[in-house]
């Protein structure tokens, strides 16, 4: 037996009751694993399947290696080792031309004209690198980089290469402002809310740097479009915060042959990486498969520190420069995992899956599919809680509120949730908790549940349904239509 360090990843550790790391006896890979479950029964769930195989969507990593690429979990264990669990979360050397892995082509720097005499003092500190210099900051202004999100990762990523001189900027987002962006968005302004997010950085992006076009894409990306947004780019920067369309930014890079700068933020702990298929392997080699979506909650629900995406969009944005000027070492095949609690980086090996259903040699998608469905994304086919739950509308809810036999209100969220607003004459039971709290609830009685727009409350009343609740309804919207359509007193994040 040997006594081993296992980390816990922020998203498992509500599951761990918040444990951060845990010192385990073992022989293996698999008997830590199994003990760690035990350890933390709300784990059980998330490590394994039904059937008890570790999920496809958790990597193992035994130091800094991959145990599918060791002997999976019969892999042996020795003291003092360190055994990190990697979860997906939602929220891409090469030296110059003498090492051509991954460096992207341009047209050849010397034909491109001469810079004026406001570019060389805009641009001088570069211009001082031997790295960069003249020939690196035409390559610069030459290349095109794809934004997608215009967000929390998308802002910093955008304002960095704008300031830095590439030529132009793609940003694909369709959102309105809103004050809740403000906390990490540091593009806009208190002023921008209610904006379309594309007009206000367009704006402040061209008023940094007038040498830099700003091309707005104001669309949802979508495997019907996907291939012609990317085709005219140099590499694409995933700051998207949706399995769908990340593996959908995954997938059209790999097809297309583009390095994809890839970052992605949770609570305290953000991963960087570059995807490039070509030299390394792609985000579907990391991660087969999406976590089912009721599994892991996005920034909207679990809530994240405003300056990480800040951290991870800047290592992106470096990323992003050093694979346009092909200079340094990419982190193609590396992923480093940032915890800004305890500020500590780690890095872990990657490896080309040798199965990759897209980019190995037996690869078997050739072109992009449906990600909503590939997802299990509700409103997808099949998958969709919501249509077996009875709804009801924020003022059909008020009307029975204040009726003879008035239904019993039951909020799922968390309680952090429930400490920015509520429904008068809730009670509240975070939908973790819903199965072993049913005692709490009559079968007797109409039970509607609410949480913030009505996808987790569903969720749970589909819960509900299956364990002979029959009178359960859910409030269409969530709480954040009964502010607006009932009481706008009551406060919408
Ligand atoms: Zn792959």
């Amino acid at each position: 037996m040997s006594k081993v360090t296992v980390k816990i990843p922020t998203p498992l550790r509500g599951f761990a009751e918040g444990a951060s790391e845990v010192s385990l006896d073992g022989r293996t890979v698999g008997d830590l694993v199994h003990r760690l479950a035990e350890t933390h029964p709300g784990l059980q769930r998330h490590l394994y399947t039904a059937d008890g195989h570790l999920r496809s969507f958790v990597t193992v990593y035994l130091n800094d290696e991959d145990i599918r690429y060791l002997e999976r979990e019969s892999t042996p264990v020795k003291e003092g080792d360190v055994l990190s669990i990697v979860p997906a979360i939602a929220g891409g050397t090469l030296s110059r031309s003498r090492s051509p892995a991954g460096v992207v082509r341009l047209q050849p720097a010397e034909r491109a004209p001469t810079f004026t005499p406001e570019e060389l003092r805009r641009y001088s500190r570069h211009l001082l690198l031997p790295e960069v210099g003249v020939a690196g900051q035409k390559r610069l202004r030459e290349s095109k980089v794809l934004v997608v999100g215009a967000g929390g990762l998308g802002a910093p990523t955008s304002l960095y290469l704008a300031a830095a001189g590439v030529g132009e900027i793609g940003l694909v987002d369709f959102d309105a402002i809103e004050v809740s962006n403000l906390q990490r968005q540091v593009l806009y302004t208190t002023a921008d809310v209610g904006r379309p997010k594309l007009d206000a950085a367009k704006s402040r992006l061209e008023a940094l740097n007038p040498g830099t076009r700003v091309v707005p894409i104001a669309e949802r990306l979508s495997a019907a479009n996907a291939l012609e947004t990317l085709r005219p780019y140099d590499l694409v920067i995933d700051g998207t915060d949706n399995f769908p369309t990340r593996y959908l930014v995954n997938d059209a890079s790999v097809l297309l042959g583009k390095p994809n700068v890839y970052g992605s933020i949770y609570r305290f702990e953000g991963q960087v990486s570059v995807f490039d298929a070509r030299h390394g392997p792609c985000y579907r080699c990391l991660y087969p498969e999406p976590p089912p979506p009721d599994l892991v909650p996005s920034c909207a629900e679990g809530g994240v520190l405003g300056v990480l995406p800040g951290v991870v969009g800047v290592l992106q944005a470096t990323e992003a420069i050093k694979v346009l000027l092909g200079i340094g070492e990419s982190l193609v095949g590396r992923l480093v995992l940032y915890d800004a609690l305890a500020l500590r980086f780690r890095e872990v090996k990657l490896r080309k899956n040798p199965k990759c259903v897209l980019c190995s040699p037996h690869a078997t998608q050739k072109g992009l599919i449906d990600y909503a469905a590939f997802c299990g994304v509700p409103g997808a086919s099949g998958v969709d809680a919501a249509s077996e739950v009875p709804e009801i509308s924020p003022p059909a809810l008020q009307a029975e509120l204040s009726g003879a036999d008035p239904p019993m209100l039951v909020d799922v969220r968390e309680p952090t949730e429930w400490a920015i607003s509520r429904i008068p004459g809730a009670v509240l039971i975070p939908k973790g908790e819903i199965a072993d709290r049913v005692d709490e609830l009559t079968r007797a009685r109409s039970l509607v549940l609410y949480c913030r727009t009505g996808r987790r409350s569903a969720d749970a009343a589909k819960l509900l349904r299956d364990l002979g609740f029959q009178h359960v309804r859910n409030l269409k919207g969530g709480i954040n239509a009964w502010s607006e359509e009932v009481d706008p007193s009551v406060v919408r994040y």
